[in-house]
């Protein structure tokens, strides 16, 4: 589970269920506490645990996110694809042209 609300903490302020932009989590009705409703939604954006004032939220990076975020820094770093052509011999060539 990418992120998690730990209920002791939380004082029902909403802040994380407005924030998120992935309708990750839903006020109890019964407490008014946060809850984690769609886990599977986090994008991993961290805003929640950033803004959340009581500290009650982590966010954990899922291998799936870790290797997606490896893929675009590389992306970034290398925009021609040259180290992964190089090693996979895939990617794009020089035409010459
Ligand atoms: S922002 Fe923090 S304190 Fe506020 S509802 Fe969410 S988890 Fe609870
Ligand atoms: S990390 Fe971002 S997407 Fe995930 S629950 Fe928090 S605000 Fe929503």
């Amino acid at each position: 589970m990418p992120s998690r609300v730990e209920a002791a903490r939380c004082d029902g302020c909403g802040i994380c269920v407005f924030l998120c932009g992935a309708w990750v989590y839903e006020a109890d009705p019964a407490t008014g506490k946060a809850v984690t409703t769609r886990p599977e939604d986090c994008v991993e954006c961290f805003i929640c645990e950033l803004v959340c004032p009581q500290r009650a939220i982590t966010v954990h990076h899922s291998r799936r996110r870790l290797r997606e975020a490896a893929a675009l820094a590389g992306g970034l770093a290398d925009p021609g694809g040259s180290v992964d052509s190089a090693r996979t011999g895939d990617g794009p060539r020089e035409t010459g042209r």
